[in-house]
Formats: structure tokens, sequence, C-alpha cells
């Protein structure tokens, strides 16, 4: 059974009722160090206000017990960090008990091996509000998809304002393989793209920058072991190929994916840049917060047995995860203004499940491999102000026609600087905030992925 409290720690910041990273979390990352050997990756987590080099730690023999030892070994080798195919759940379990045994709250004690425990201490930390990360797996693929009921109806009806939802929708998770390349971490900034665009239906196109640049909030979860080609992973199986999950941006050009996504879906409307945020957070750690996967309405189409987990899985197979949107503009940020909060959403209000996107994604005998990403698409919810994107927030529907018959004018969203945004201008950034928090159990933080419009 999960604890429901974090273990104390020595690390004070840690100990905070409210603090995101306490010793129930123990997100896996990739911290940047320079040094006189360089720029380089080392495997890492979080701890209260701290980052924590695990290299140290590794050094210093404090796994040299665990039962895995061997994948471990494999998997601590690695400087830009993939989990070698085979790291087990039950290896990053210990792996998490070897971390919270460390960070507990215990005296160093006197004598020799007290001051050890006392450099060792001190050697693995640093400052987390000035760490740098890097991509928090070595992401070889990007899958992304279209996980929300809410948003594909909303989207939907814009283009088709009589039958928003595709007959395929309830029975098959939509997706499409997005470009791993331009996977970014969380702080870089993003380019405007160019592209070829049709602003005037009766008139050819022409080339130019985007004039319609958005975000989309997603969760991404990211793969531990693979699966070999043409050996599907198994709807019940799946939990032991997850490595954890992250936050992403999924930014998306909409007046070039309005003219190039027929017939074969988005192309480079997507592919210049996915921004990831730097932490990836365990299924162990995410257990408190495990939630029944959606609930099909009356008239829902039963999913097919290889998309249907048994009950007790199916009873966890959501997660409650609170997310919210924040915008701070180049003018707020001069005014020295807080991000402002634009929408807030959950990820339990998901209509296809991570499980059934892994179950899908190789049910033809496609191979996932370590560190693939697999993002579950806009997270939107029921109400307007949970919209995961702002083609949705400043859309004026439904019904996307007013009764002149014509597409309603956006909606903008208007900022405490006065300004106004119906899509992003140069300068904004985007800032998504993800955490699990209840009432009597330690809060589980996502930590941020943020990223800033230049043009
Ligand atoms: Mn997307």
């Amino acid at each position: 059974m999960a604890s429901t409290h974090a273990p104390a720690s020595w690390l004070e910041s840690a100990n905070a009722p409210d603090c995101p990273f306490s010793l129930a979390n123990l997100p896996l990352a990739i911290l940047r160090k320079v040094d006189e050997q360089g720029e380089y990756g080392v495997l890492a987590t979080v701890v209260g206000d701290r980052a924590v080099d695990l290299t140290p730690l590794i050094e210093a023999g404090l796994f040299a017990e665990c039962k895995h030892i061997e994948e471990l070994e494999a998997a601590f080798e690695e400087s830009s960090w993939t989990p070698p195919d085979g790291l087990s759940r039950d290896a990053l379990r210990e792996v998490r008990k070897v971390l919270q045994k460390f960070f507990a709250d215990a005296s160093p004690g006197t004598g020799a091996s007290g001051k050890q425990t006392q450099r060792l201490r001190e050697k693995c930390l640093s400052p987390l509000d000035t760490a740098e990360w890097y991509l928090p797996a070595t992401m070889m693929n990007y899958t992304d998809f279209y996980a929300s009921v809410h948003h594909a109806t909303n989207v939907g009806s814009m283009f088709r304002p009589d039958n928003p939802l595709l007959p395929n929708y309830k029975h098959i998770p939509i997706g499409y393989h997005g470009r791993a390349s331009s996977l970014v971490i969380s702080g870089t900034p993003v380019a405007r793209p160019s592209g070829q665009t049709q602003p005037d239906p009766q008139s050819p196109p022409v080339f130019g920058l985007c004039k319609r640049l958005d975000y989309e909030l997603e969760m991404g979860c990211v793969i531990a072991t693979g699966n070999e080609i043409g050996e599907p992973i198994g709807i019940d199986d799946v939990e032991q190929h997850i490595l954890g999950l992250c936050v992403v941006n999924d930014w998306s050009a909409r007046d070039m994916q309005a003219w190039e996504y027929q017939p074969l879906g988005p192309f480079l409307a997507k592919n210049f840049a996915t921004s990831v945020s730097p932490f990836i957070v365990t299924l162990d750690a995410l257990e408190p917060y495990r939630v029944a996967g959606p609930t099909r309405r009356a008239g829902d189409p039963t999913p097919l047995p290889y998309l249907t987990p048994q009950a007790a899985l199916a009873a966890k197979a959501g997660f409650d995860i609170q997310l919210h949107v924040s915008i701070r503009t180049r003018k707020m940020a001069e005014a020295k203004l807080p991000a402002h909060r634009i929408s807030s959403g959950s990820f339990k209000d998901m209509f296809w499940t991570f499980g059934q996107m892994i179950a899908h994604h190789t049910s033809g005998g496609c191979n996932l491999i370590p560190g693939d990403l697999l993002a579950s698409g806009t997270i939107s919810g029921p109400e307007p102000e949970t919209r995961g994107c702002m083609l949705e927030l400043t859309w004026d529907g439904p019904p996307h026609n007013g009764p002149d018959g014509k597409p309603k004018p956006r909606k903008p969203i208007t900022l405490p600087t006065g300004e106004t945004r119906v899509f992003l201008e140069d300068g904004d950034e985007v800032i998504f905030d993800a955490v699990c928090s209840k009432p009597g159990l330690p809060p589980i933080g996502f930590g941020q992925c943020r990223g800033t419009i230049v043009g």
C-alpha cells in the first residue's frame, strides 16, 4: 500500500506540507552540469528545494545492495540517460526506496562514517531554482494522441457543427507520429514558424509567418521497457512499460494546420517544437492519485477487448492531476507582473487512458523503445474555463456559427495589462503547472513546462 504521508527528511524544505517534491515524489531527471570536464548531464532527482545529483550516491555504493543492481548499473552508466530495455518497475521501486532511506530524517552520527555521510549529503545537492535540465530521457520517438473527448468535440464543432465527433472516435484512440528531433526542454525559446497557409479560401495559398500560433496542454507518458517488433503489449501489462509521466506543450500553428491537415493529419503545424517538462514522475509516486478510467456514457460503444483492462486495473487506469495554464506577455514581464492564469483543468477528464494508448499503439506490432514519449493530446474538460488550448479557449461556441450562419468572431482573453490575446504573440511566455493534491496526502508536483515565443 502507498503510504499517505511522506517520510520526514533531514532536508527541512522537503517537509513542508505543501512541498511538491517531498520524499513521496522523487521524480527522475537529467541535471545539466558544467565544470572542467565540459557540459554534461547526470541522472538526478528533486527533493524539497534542491536538485539532487545521483552520481555521488551511486559512486558511494548506495544502491549496491539492490536486488536489481545489474539492471541499475546499466541504467546508471548511460551519460545521456535512456532507461535500458529491461529496467523494470521493481528496479525503479528499489531506487525510490534507497533514496527515501538516504533522505529520511536521521542524524549522520559522529565519527568518520558520520562525516562521510555529511559530505555525501552536501556533495549531491544544489539549489533547485538555478538548476538547468536536459530532456528527462533520450526520447527517440514521439507519438501524439487525441484522448480528450471534450477537445475532440470542440474542435470538431468548428469544422462540422452538426457532427462534431467522427464515428471512429469512441472506438479507437486517435493518434499520429510526431517529430522527436524537435522535442525541447522546458524554458527553451520557441521560434514562430513560417509555413504555407490559405488565408482566403478564394485565393491561392501564401508562405509566411504563422499568424495563429497556439499551445496545447498535454501530459506525456515516458516508456521504460519497450516491446519486440511484432509482439504487442497487452492492456493488462502496460504498467510494466511506463517509466512515469511529464508535462508537454504541443505547440501548434493553427493556420498552417487548417490548410495542410487533410488527408494525412498535421505536419509542419506541429513539428517545429514540442516542449517537455524536466521531471518524470513515477507511477509509484502517483499511486495515491490513481482514479478509475473514464466512465462511458449510455450509448457509448464498449471498447474492444484489446482496449479493455481487467476490472482491478480499470479501477485505477486514470490519474487525478490538476493542470493550470498561465501567460506572461513581454509587457507583463517588463511591468514585473506575475503570470496570469487563463485556464485550469484535470487529467481525469480524459476519454482514453495511457494504458489504452500503449495497447493500441503496439496492437499492430509496432515496437516502443525505452524513452519513447506518448502525449495525451490537448486536455480539455467539459467547462469553457477548462479548455486546454487557445483554439478552444477563445472560441465563442458551441454553436460555432451565429444566427447569420457565419462563424462567430473569437472572444479575446484580456490580461492584467489590458492587452488581449486570441492567439499567441511574440514575447508571450506560456506556463503549464501540474500537481496532484488531496487532503491528507502529500502533494506530488510535476514542475512546470514553459516556453516563450520569439519572432
Ligand atoms: Mn497535440
